[in-house]
């Protein structure tokens, strides 16, 4: 039986580990603070810096949400952005994409103080990726590491696969991995033979956002499979179709109308992974937790405790 790796307990597991560090800087009148950009009216955008936002409060750290209209330009988020970098009680500052289409989302990109990115999507935090420095990391890819790391998966010597090649998840989670000295291949939408390539990974890390796509043909037996893809499943017939007429499954869209779905066939991936995340409750997690190692990672720099 494959072994399920269960997002929600490692999140758990390091919020725990934070409490005694923000308890420290509490101690020193420096309570950890993120400032959460929230351009506009996204309900998904909403639902995600809620969850950051009560991650927060649930570990005594400080946050704010600024919420400009939907209408504001590059110059006026610049200056939101601006105001955030020189405050001294702001250790983390969080643009929630996507922005509207007249914003320059690198410009803003750009202007966060990179001590304060904690997303690490910074040009200066990516060359320090690159580079192997110490700086914030982009946090789903951190907590893919994490994720094998506290399951005791070997990583050193082993061959990675990542579908995907975003700047903030397939990019990011592959030059992780090669630190981890796995063996790394990138692939993408141009990838010839991508079952074939995926089949010679021992760790499969899938982020394309492609419903189901990564089949069990794509699955070595006994692989690893990191399934960070989140998709939203809008009628009963696909429904039906990648959980093979689950009952469970169909109850749960009947009731919600629409049900979650990784990039990986959950059904193909429970039977030929030895070990994989599950969608949700397997990466999802890790991200808003990682979110918060950042940020008291970054209050502790400034403060120079680490
Ligand atoms: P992007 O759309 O930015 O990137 C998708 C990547 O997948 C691209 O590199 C694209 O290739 C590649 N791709 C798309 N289709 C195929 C295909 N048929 N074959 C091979 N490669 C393909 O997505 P993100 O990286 O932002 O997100 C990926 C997934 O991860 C999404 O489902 C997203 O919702 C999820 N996600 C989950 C998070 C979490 O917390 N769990 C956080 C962030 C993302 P090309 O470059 O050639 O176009």
């Amino acid at each position: 039986m494959a072994q399920i790796i269960d997002g929600n307990k490692v999140r758990d597991e390091i919020k725990e580990e934070l409490k005694p560090r923000i308890a420290r800087l509490a101690a020193q009148k420096r309570v950890p603070g993120l400032a959460v950009v929230l351009v506009g009216n996204n309900p998904a955008s909403e639902v995600y810096v809620r969850n950051k936002v009560k991650t927060c409060q649930d570990l005594g750290m400080r946050s704010e949400k600024i919420t400009p209209p939907e209408s504001i330009t590059t110059e006026e988020l610049l200056a939101i952005v601006n105001q955030l970098n020189a405050r001294e009680e702001v250790d983390g500052i969080l643009v929630q994409l996507p922005l509207p289409k007249q914003v320059d989302t690198k410009r803003i990109l750009l202007a966060v103080a990179p001590e304060k990115d904690v997303d690490g999507f910074h040009p200066y935090n990516v060359g320090c990726l690159v580079a192997a420095l110490p700086a914030p990391r982009a946090c789903t890819p951190a907590g893919v590491i994490q994720l094998l790391k506290r399951y005791q998966i070997p990583i050193s010597g082993k061959r990675a696969v990542v579908v995907g090649r975003s700047d903030i998840v397939g990019k990011p989670a592959a030059l992780l991995l090669l630190h981890e000295h796995a063996t790394v291949t990138i692939c993408h939408s141009k990838t010839p033979d991508l079952p074939g390539v995926c089949r010679e990974a021992d760790i499969l890390v899938a982020a394309m956002g492609r419903p189901a796509m990564i089949t069990g043909d794509y699955i070595r037996p006994g692989a690893t499979v990191i399934d960070v893809g989140t998709n939203s499943l809008q009628t009963r017939e696909e429904v039906a179709r990648i959980f093979r007429n689950s009952s469970e499954r169909l109850a749960a869209f009947d009731k919600r109308g629409s049900v979650l779905v990784g990039d990986v066939d959950p059904i193909d991936m429970a039977e030929k992974a030895s070990a994989y995340t599950p969608v949700p409750g397997g990466v999802g997690p890790l991200t808003i937790a990682m979110l918060m190692v950042n940020t008291v990672e970054s209050a502790e720099r400034r403060l120079g405790v680490c």
